[in-house]
């Protein structure tokens, strides 16, 4: 039987940030966890219970192989813990019964070209885009290509692989390095993902990302973030994200509208929401809408009615319980993803009790560790770590962000 409290079964590819802020949701509200990840553990014979390995490129077998563990142990929830996972978990959750988005709308949202045809179809505002053949000559496509433009890979994310190209020259180098990027090894893409490439109007104007919760079809706004860095490319490194939003409550509202429009046209109903747009004068665009919370470690910027972390909010909703507050605390928040200023190997990082000294500041998380081989866009995807800060305004919280990153040093050899 389940535990009065709930099992919940999280989905944790080996690659993700999050795993350390849901089991920590999971403690908070007394929830059985189930941690399924695509590597056996070294501890899975010792707590058959607790632990399970699938095989997430393959929804259907890892559906098939979670309802026989059901059997014996009833779950409650199923939650994806990032983008990788997000259709593994509706083919568990249709399997089971169990609260979730649909496999057809999660498996649209995960693929870039399947969402903009089906946004632009139901009318939501999308850059104008062409699927492009890794086979086709990319010489004789870039000079069918209004510019700037932009190309990207189907099912990536991070921004790893996305490229603004400014002209014919440009397109071709950019077509060939992401051909380049599909092959690397740790890149498994399913079907036309890997064959295939998306290319789209340069979307010029500010950028915004909106975390939200879907409940029964309604999509709650948690936070709109700016991003205050300009995005212009060639490559877009995420580095600020601030929140509240500094901009004008009416463009929030257009901002939340069209998100709404999204998630209706791609049928997401249940669950966290990740939304990037840009806004200018033409007004919102989606560039994407993934059915997944927000990135890296910045959920940390998130905190709820009496302090309940965004992992909390999910794991509640999707196990069925009342949700006491959906209202962000009222101090502006930000985080700063580190870039990676170059490729190489990183020796050391100094400076961080600097940074951490700066007033807003909480938190300096290095993520990468001396010895390891870091990797700038367009071909890496991950950061050097996270530095947190909390303030009275927006303003300050971007401040304090940019003070303490210039305290800190990477020595990468
Ligand atoms: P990912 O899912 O890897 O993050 P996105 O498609 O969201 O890829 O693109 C990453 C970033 O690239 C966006 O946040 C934005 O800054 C920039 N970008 C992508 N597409 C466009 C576009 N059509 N116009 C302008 N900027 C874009």
């Amino acid at each position: 039987m389940p535990s009065s409290a709930g099992r919940l079964l999280l989905l944790l590819p080996t690659t993700t940030y999050r795993t350390e802020a849901f089991v920590e949701a999971a403690t908070r509200l007394g929830v059985e966890l189930v941690c399924a990840s695509e590597r056996p553990s070294t501890f899975e014979p010792l707590a058959p219970d607790a632990l399970i390995t699938l095989d997430f490129t393959d929804p259907a077998a890892c559906a098939e192989t979670v309802a026989r563990f059901a059997r014996r142990r009833p779950l409650d929830a199923v939650v994806p813990a990032d983008d990788l996972t997000t259709v593994v978990a509706a083919a568990i959750a249709q399997r089971l019964g169990l609260r979730a988005n649909s496999v057809p709308a999660v498996s649209t949202a995960r693929d870039k070209h399947a969402m903009r045809r089906c946004l632009a179809g139901a009318g939501v505002p999308v850059p104008r885009f062409r699927l492009v053949s890794l086979g086709d000559d990319p010489a004789l496509r870039a000079a069918e290509t209004t510019y700037p433009c932009v190309l990207k890979p189907l099912a990536l994310s991070a921004s790893r692989g996305v490229i603004r190209a400014n002209d014919a020259r440009e397109f071709v180098a950019a077509f060939r390095r992401i051909s380049a990027i599909l092959d690397m090894k740790d890149v498994s893409l399913p079907g036309e993902a890997r064959h295939a490439l998306l290319v789209e109007e340069f979307i010029p104007g500010v950028e915004v990302a909106l975390e939200g919760l879907l409940v029964a079809g309604t999509l709650h706004v948690l936070a709109i973030f700016d991003k205050p860095d300009p995005l212009a490319g060639p490559f877009f490194e995420e580095t600020i994200y601030v929140t509240p939003s500094r901009l004008p409550e009416d463009t929030q509202a257009c901002i939340a509208a069209v998100t709404r429009e999204a998630c209706s046209a791609l049928g997401l109903a249940e669950g966290p929401v990740h939304a990037e747009l840009r806004v200018n004068e033409r007004g919102p665009f989606i560039l994407e809408v993934a059915a997944r919370s927000i990135g890296g470690l910045c959920s940390r910027t998130l905190t709820f009615g009496t302090g309940l972390s965004l992992e909390e909010l999910i794991l509640c909703h999707a196990l069925g319980r009342p949700l006491e507050s959906l209202e962000r605390e009222r101090r502006a928040a930000g985080v700063m993803m580190i870039p990676i200023p170059r490729a190489g190997r990183l020796a050391a990082v100094h400076g961080t009790d600097e940074a951490a000294a700066v007033e807003g500041i909480e938190e300096v998380a290095i993520t990468m560790h001396p010895g390891q081989d870091v990797v700038p866009l367009p071909e890496g995807w991950q950061y050097l770590g996270f530095i947190f800060a909390r303030a009275e305004t927006p303003d300050a919280v971007e401040q304090a962000l940019r003070s303490a990153h210039a305290r800190l040093r990477f020595a990468i050899e």
